[in-house]
Protein backbone atom coordinates (compact mmCIF):
# COMPACT_ATOMS: atom_id res chain seq x y z
CA UNK A 1 0.00 0.00 0.00
CA UNK A 2 1.28 3.35 -0.95
CA UNK A 3 2.24 6.13 1.81
CA UNK A 4 -0.80 8.26 0.72
CA UNK A 5 -3.18 5.25 1.14
CA UNK A 6 -2.02 3.97 4.34
CA UNK A 7 -2.82 7.68 5.89
CA UNK A 8 -5.60 8.04 4.38
CA UNK A 9 -7.03 4.52 5.77
CA UNK A 10 -5.62 5.87 9.28
CA UNK A 11 -7.17 8.92 8.90
CA UNK A 12 -10.54 7.35 7.66
CA UNK A 13 -10.99 5.13 10.55
CA UNK A 14 -10.21 7.65 13.20
CA UNK A 15 -12.72 10.13 11.94
CA UNK A 16 -15.48 7.66 10.97
CA UNK A 17 -14.91 6.11 14.53
CA UNK A 18 -15.06 9.61 16.26
CA UNK A 19 -18.86 10.23 14.29
CA UNK A 20 -20.03 6.91 15.09
CA UNK A 21 -19.40 6.99 19.03
CA UNK A 22 -20.97 10.69 18.79
CA UNK A 23 -23.99 9.35 16.69
CA UNK A 24 -24.45 6.58 19.46
CA UNK A 25 -23.98 8.96 22.36
CA UNK A 26 -26.70 11.65 21.01
CA UNK A 27 -29.16 8.69 19.92
CA UNK A 28 -28.78 7.12 23.72
CA UNK A 29 -29.31 10.28 25.47
CA UNK A 30 -31.61 11.65 23.20
CA UNK A 31 -29.69 14.98 22.45
CA UNK A 32 -28.99 16.30 19.39
CA UNK A 33 -25.99 17.32 18.27
CA UNK A 34 -25.45 21.00 17.06
CA UNK A 35 -23.51 20.75 13.82
CA UNK A 36 -20.41 22.68 15.22
CA UNK A 37 -20.19 19.70 17.32
CA UNK A 38 -19.62 17.33 14.16
CA UNK A 39 -17.52 19.43 12.31
CA UNK A 40 -15.28 19.44 15.41
CA UNK A 41 -15.19 15.85 15.92
CA UNK A 42 -14.21 15.33 12.13
CA UNK A 43 -11.85 18.04 11.93
CA UNK A 44 -9.75 16.96 15.88
CA UNK A 45 -9.27 13.49 14.73
CA UNK A 46 -8.78 14.22 10.86
CA UNK A 47 -5.84 16.24 11.84
CA UNK A 48 -4.24 14.49 14.61
CA UNK A 49 -4.38 11.04 12.77
CA UNK A 50 -3.04 13.02 9.62
CA UNK A 51 0.03 14.15 12.08
CA UNK A 52 0.42 10.79 13.79
CA UNK A 53 0.13 8.57 10.82
CA UNK A 54 2.10 10.12 8.27
CA UNK A 55 5.21 10.52 11.44
CA UNK A 56 4.54 6.85 11.97
CA UNK A 57 4.30 5.49 7.86
CA UNK A 58 7.49 7.73 7.12
CA UNK A 59 9.23 5.94 10.45
CA UNK A 60 8.14 2.22 9.31
CA UNK A 61 9.47 3.01 5.72
CA UNK A 62 13.11 4.40 7.07
CA UNK A 63 13.14 0.95 9.40
CA UNK A 64 12.75 -1.15 6.29
CA UNK A 65 15.41 0.22 4.21
CA UNK A 66 17.55 0.55 7.21
CA UNK A 67 16.25 -3.59 7.06
CA UNK A 68 16.77 -4.23 3.96
CA UNK A 69 20.75 -2.57 3.71
CA UNK A 70 21.22 -4.97 7.32
CA UNK A 71 19.93 -7.74 4.94
CA UNK A 72 22.40 -6.89 1.83
CA UNK A 73 25.46 -6.61 4.72
CA UNK A 74 24.51 -9.63 6.15
CA UNK A 75 24.66 -11.30 2.65
CA UNK A 76 27.94 -9.83 1.74
CA UNK A 77 29.48 -10.67 4.76
CA UNK A 78 28.66 -14.26 4.90
CA UNK A 79 30.14 -14.24 1.53
CA UNK A 80 33.20 -12.38 2.17
CA UNK A 81 33.99 -14.84 5.42
CA UNK A 82 33.22 -18.04 2.72
CA UNK A 83 34.44 -17.30 -0.60
CA UNK A 84 38.13 -17.19 -1.29
CA UNK A 85 38.86 -13.44 -2.99
CA UNK A 86 41.42 -14.53 -5.44
CA UNK A 87 39.65 -17.17 -6.94
CA UNK A 88 36.01 -17.03 -6.61
CA UNK A 89 35.66 -20.70 -5.08
CA UNK A 90 35.00 -21.69 -1.18
CA UNK A 91 37.54 -20.76 1.18
CA UNK A 92 38.72 -24.16 3.41
CA UNK A 93 36.43 -23.56 6.14
CA UNK A 94 33.33 -22.99 3.80
CA UNK A 95 34.49 -26.56 2.05
CA UNK A 96 35.51 -28.52 4.85
CA UNK A 97 31.70 -27.06 6.45
CA UNK A 98 29.91 -27.89 3.32
CA UNK A 99 31.10 -31.48 2.88
CA UNK A 100 30.80 -32.11 6.58
CA UNK A 101 27.23 -31.09 6.31
CA UNK A 102 26.82 -33.44 3.28
CA UNK A 103 28.11 -36.11 5.45
CA UNK A 104 25.72 -35.37 8.16
CA UNK A 105 22.89 -36.23 5.74
CA UNK A 106 24.16 -39.00 5.37
CA UNK A 107 26.01 -38.87 1.89
CA UNK A 108 29.45 -40.16 0.91
CA UNK A 109 31.53 -39.12 -1.60
CA UNK A 110 35.05 -39.19 -2.94
CA UNK A 111 37.66 -35.96 -2.05
CA UNK A 112 40.15 -34.96 -4.50
CA UNK A 113 43.01 -33.18 -3.02
CA UNK A 114 45.03 -31.21 -5.70
CA UNK A 115 48.16 -29.34 -5.36
CA UNK A 116 49.67 -27.59 -8.06
CA UNK A 117 53.28 -28.71 -8.77
CA UNK A 118 56.62 -26.58 -8.27
CA UNK A 119 54.71 -23.74 -8.19
CA UNK A 120 57.11 -21.80 -6.68
CA UNK A 121 59.08 -22.26 -9.67
CA UNK A 122 56.50 -19.88 -11.17
CA UNK A 123 56.98 -17.04 -8.48
CA UNK A 124 60.48 -17.14 -8.31
CA UNK A 125 60.73 -16.99 -12.11
CA UNK A 126 58.04 -14.91 -13.15
CA UNK A 127 56.72 -12.68 -10.51
CA UNK A 128 53.96 -13.53 -7.73
CA UNK A 129 51.20 -11.83 -9.99
CA UNK A 130 51.89 -14.40 -12.77
CA UNK A 131 51.60 -16.99 -9.76
CA UNK A 132 48.34 -15.07 -9.17
CA UNK A 133 47.20 -14.81 -12.95
CA UNK A 134 47.80 -18.94 -12.93
CA UNK A 135 45.77 -19.49 -9.69
CA UNK A 136 42.98 -17.87 -11.47
CA UNK A 137 42.97 -19.77 -14.30
CA UNK A 138 43.62 -23.21 -12.28
CA UNK A 139 40.31 -22.54 -10.38
CA UNK A 140 38.68 -21.74 -13.68
CA UNK A 141 39.62 -25.14 -15.32
CA UNK A 142 38.59 -26.75 -12.00
CA UNK A 143 35.08 -25.34 -12.47
CA UNK A 144 34.96 -26.63 -16.38
CA UNK A 145 36.45 -30.15 -15.16
CA UNK A 146 33.58 -31.04 -12.52
CA UNK A 147 30.03 -31.28 -12.50
CA UNK A 148 27.27 -28.62 -11.00
CA UNK A 149 26.96 -30.52 -7.91
CA UNK A 150 30.64 -31.08 -6.76
CA UNK A 151 31.75 -28.91 -4.60
CA UNK A 152 35.18 -27.10 -5.12
CA UNK A 153 37.34 -25.52 -2.78
CA UNK A 154 40.99 -23.56 -2.62
CA UNK A 155 42.13 -24.93 0.92
CA UNK A 156 45.52 -23.35 0.96
CA UNK A 157 48.32 -21.52 -1.01
CA UNK A 158 48.50 -23.72 -4.25
CA UNK A 159 46.04 -26.66 -3.21
CA UNK A 160 42.64 -27.04 -4.03
CA UNK A 161 39.78 -29.58 -3.18
CA UNK A 162 37.01 -30.91 -4.80
CA UNK A 163 34.49 -33.45 -3.25
CA UNK A 164 32.28 -35.65 -5.60
CA UNK A 165 28.93 -36.22 -3.90
CA UNK A 166 27.76 -40.06 -4.45
CA UNK A 167 29.56 -41.19 -6.81
CA UNK A 168 31.56 -44.20 -7.72
CA UNK A 169 35.03 -45.19 -7.21
CA UNK A 170 35.67 -45.58 -11.13
CA UNK A 171 33.80 -42.37 -12.15
CA UNK A 172 35.99 -40.47 -8.86
CA UNK A 173 38.92 -42.12 -10.80
CA UNK A 174 37.61 -40.61 -14.44
CA UNK A 175 36.67 -36.97 -13.03
CA UNK A 176 40.14 -36.75 -11.57
CA UNK A 177 41.82 -37.89 -14.92
CA UNK A 178 39.53 -34.79 -16.79
CA UNK A 179 40.75 -32.57 -13.73
CA UNK A 180 44.25 -33.47 -14.25
CA UNK A 181 44.48 -33.71 -17.95
CA UNK A 182 42.68 -30.19 -18.42
CA UNK A 183 44.73 -28.52 -16.42
CA UNK A 184 47.97 -29.89 -18.16
CA UNK A 185 46.65 -29.39 -21.81
CA UNK A 186 45.63 -25.79 -20.87
CA UNK A 187 47.54 -22.65 -20.87
CA UNK A 188 47.75 -21.50 -17.36
CA UNK A 189 49.83 -18.18 -17.79
CA UNK A 190 51.93 -16.93 -20.61
CA UNK A 191 55.43 -14.99 -20.37
CA UNK A 192 56.17 -12.90 -23.22
CA UNK A 193 53.54 -13.81 -25.24
CA UNK A 194 54.33 -17.58 -24.66
CA UNK A 195 51.91 -20.22 -23.26
CA UNK A 196 52.73 -21.59 -20.32
CA UNK A 197 51.75 -24.87 -18.83
CA UNK A 198 51.65 -26.46 -15.33
CA UNK A 199 50.77 -29.67 -14.18
CA UNK A 200 49.19 -31.07 -10.50
CA UNK A 201 49.38 -33.88 -8.05
CA UNK A 202 46.22 -35.94 -7.06
CA UNK A 203 45.41 -37.64 -3.93
CA UNK A 204 41.43 -39.32 -3.72
CA UNK A 205 39.96 -40.63 -0.77
CA UNK A 206 36.61 -41.98 0.30
CA UNK A 207 35.24 -42.92 3.70
CA UNK A 208 36.23 -46.54 4.61
CA UNK A 209 33.61 -46.39 7.20
CA UNK A 210 30.63 -44.17 8.07
CA UNK A 211 32.31 -44.03 11.42
CA UNK A 212 34.76 -42.19 9.70
CA UNK A 213 35.48 -39.14 10.25
CA UNK A 214 36.69 -36.07 7.62
CA UNK A 215 39.38 -35.55 9.51
CA UNK A 216 40.52 -39.00 8.53
CA UNK A 217 39.25 -38.93 4.92
CA UNK A 218 41.52 -35.65 4.24
CA UNK A 219 44.72 -37.35 6.09
CA UNK A 220 44.05 -40.40 3.46
CA UNK A 221 43.83 -37.94 0.93
CA UNK A 222 46.91 -35.68 1.55
CA UNK A 223 49.10 -38.96 1.96
CA UNK A 224 48.34 -40.37 -1.81
CA UNK A 225 48.78 -36.44 -3.11
CA UNK A 226 52.28 -36.92 -0.86
CA UNK A 227 52.67 -40.41 -2.57
CA UNK A 228 51.76 -38.91 -6.14
CA UNK A 229 54.49 -35.97 -6.16
CA UNK A 230 57.29 -38.60 -4.83
CA UNK A 231 56.03 -40.62 -7.57
CA UNK A 232 56.82 -38.06 -10.19
CA UNK A 233 54.56 -35.63 -9.95
CA UNK A 234 51.39 -35.24 -12.74
CA UNK A 235 49.44 -38.21 -11.58
CA UNK A 236 46.32 -38.99 -9.52
CA UNK A 237 47.04 -41.66 -6.42
CA UNK A 238 43.75 -43.27 -5.11
CA UNK A 239 43.35 -44.47 -1.81
CA UNK A 240 40.36 -46.85 -0.36
P1 LIG B 1 55.40 -29.20 -5.16
O1 LIG B 1 55.39 -29.72 -6.54
O2 LIG B 1 56.20 -30.05 -4.24
O3 LIG B 1 54.04 -28.92 -4.62
O4 LIG B 1 56.19 -27.83 -5.22
P2 LIG B 1 55.63 -26.38 -5.01
O5 LIG B 1 56.67 -25.40 -5.43
O6 LIG B 1 54.32 -26.23 -5.65
O7 LIG B 1 55.39 -26.37 -3.45
P3 LIG B 1 55.91 -25.42 -2.33
O8 LIG B 1 55.11 -25.77 -1.12
O9 LIG B 1 57.40 -25.51 -2.20
O10 LIG B 1 55.55 -23.97 -2.80
C1 LIG B 1 54.26 -23.51 -2.92
C2 LIG B 1 54.35 -22.09 -3.40
O11 LIG B 1 53.06 -21.55 -3.62
C3 LIG B 1 55.06 -21.18 -2.44
C4 LIG B 1 54.15 -19.98 -2.31
O12 LIG B 1 54.83 -18.79 -2.43
C5 LIG B 1 53.17 -20.15 -3.45
N1 LIG B 1 51.89 -19.56 -3.15
C6 LIG B 1 51.04 -19.88 -2.17
N2 LIG B 1 49.95 -19.10 -2.21
C7 LIG B 1 50.12 -18.25 -3.25
C8 LIG B 1 49.34 -17.19 -3.80
O13 LIG B 1 48.24 -16.86 -3.35
N3 LIG B 1 49.83 -16.53 -4.88
C9 LIG B 1 51.07 -16.85 -5.42
N4 LIG B 1 51.47 -16.19 -6.48
N5 LIG B 1 51.81 -17.84 -4.92
C10 LIG B 1 51.36 -18.53 -3.85
MG1 LIG C 1 52.66 -27.45 -4.98
MG1 LIG D 1 51.23 -27.25 -1.64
Amino acid sequence: MSRLRRVAVSVGLSVGVTLIALKIVSVLSGIPVPAIYWLVATLCPLLLSALISGHLVRKEETLREIYAELQLAHAQLKQASEIDPMTGLLNRGAFLASVARIRAAGKTGWLMLIDVDHFKHINDAHGHETGDHALRTIAALLRESVRNDDLIGRLGGEEFGIYMIETAHAEALLLSERVRCHIAQSPAYSVDGRACFVTVSIGLSTERTPAETLKDVLHRADMAMYQAKEDGRNRILATI
